[in-house]
């Protein structure tokens, strides 16, 4: 059974003329562990449908499935990496971590000792290689490390499914093939369900499993779904 089910998914959007049909009719299944990349071109409707998997909105038509439940909100089995960190500023590295797993601890009905808190923060602090700048502020560190930071909240949420919308796209290109090499060396410890929205298309054949592309269809509309899978 696959651990993600767009289907017959739609998302018509209310303007002055009427509707806006951003989404019509995507259907796409996800397996657990796969590493899929979004793309298409800027419109075509690729952060309407991680917006719709997180549960920020909700959807016209279709529905989201996500470990056999109905997307109905957003919730802390899918976590969401954004272009621009959303690093809380007046919290450390380190705090800004261990907040995340203290809403997963709470979310879960679990109390967990300080001492587990901190190695768990620790621990994902050194998957993405921050442990070095645990005290520092978000405005202290490079927009690189800020990305590294939210990827490690991300994943201390332990989510089903880790969503990212252009998560290296703000980066200058060595701080990306950095950071791309620090999501691949993630991946093969964690083996993550990611899904992946991208301009790059060297990116997504680098990091990626099945690369989908979302065309405009006629009229505007949009919603094909055309799936390349890539050899490993
Ligand atoms: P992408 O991420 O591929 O660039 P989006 O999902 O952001 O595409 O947007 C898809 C289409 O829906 C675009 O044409 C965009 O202008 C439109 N759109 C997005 N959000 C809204 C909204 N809240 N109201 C009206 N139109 C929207
Ligand atoms: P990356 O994020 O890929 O490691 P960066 O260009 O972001 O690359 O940073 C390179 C290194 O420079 C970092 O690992 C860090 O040790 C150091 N560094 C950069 N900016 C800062 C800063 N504002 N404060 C402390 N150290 C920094």
């Amino acid at each position: 059974k696959p651990l993600l089910e767009l289907t017959q998914l739609g998302m018509r959007y209310p303007v002055a003329t009427g509707e806006f049909v951003a989404l019509k009719d995507v259907n796409l299944t996800v397996n657990k562990g796969e590493f899929i990349s979004l793309i298409g071109h800027s419109g075509c409707g690729k952060s309407t449908v991680l917006d719709l998997i997180a549960g920020l909105q909700m959807p016209t038509d279709g529905g989201v499935i996500v470990s056999n439940k109905e997307v109905a909100g957003p919730g802390p089995d899918r976590a969401v990496v954004f272009q621009h960190h959303a690093l809380l500023p007046w919290l450390t590295v380190y705090q800004n971590v261990e907040l995340a797993l203290k809403q997963v601890a709470i979310h879960q009905k679990q109390k967990v000792s300080k001492t587990l808190l901190n190695q768990q923060v620790m621990h994902y602090l050194e998957l993405v290689q921050m442990t070095h700048a645990s005290d520092k502020k978000p405005d202290e560190i490079s927009g690189g490390m800020k990305q590294r930071v939210g990827i490690a909240r991300a994943l201390a949420m332990q989510p089903n499914v880790l969503l990212m919308d252009e998560p290296f796209g703000a980066l200058d290109a060595l701080t990306r093939a950095h950071l791309q090499d620090a999501l691949m060396a993630i991946q093969t410890e964690l083996n993550n369900t990611i899904i992946m929205i991208t301009h790059d298309v060297d990116e997504a054949v680098l990091l990626s499993d099945r690369i989908v592309m979302m065309s405009n269809g006629p009229a505007a509309t949009i919603g094909q779904v055309l799936a390349v899978d890539l050899p490993r």
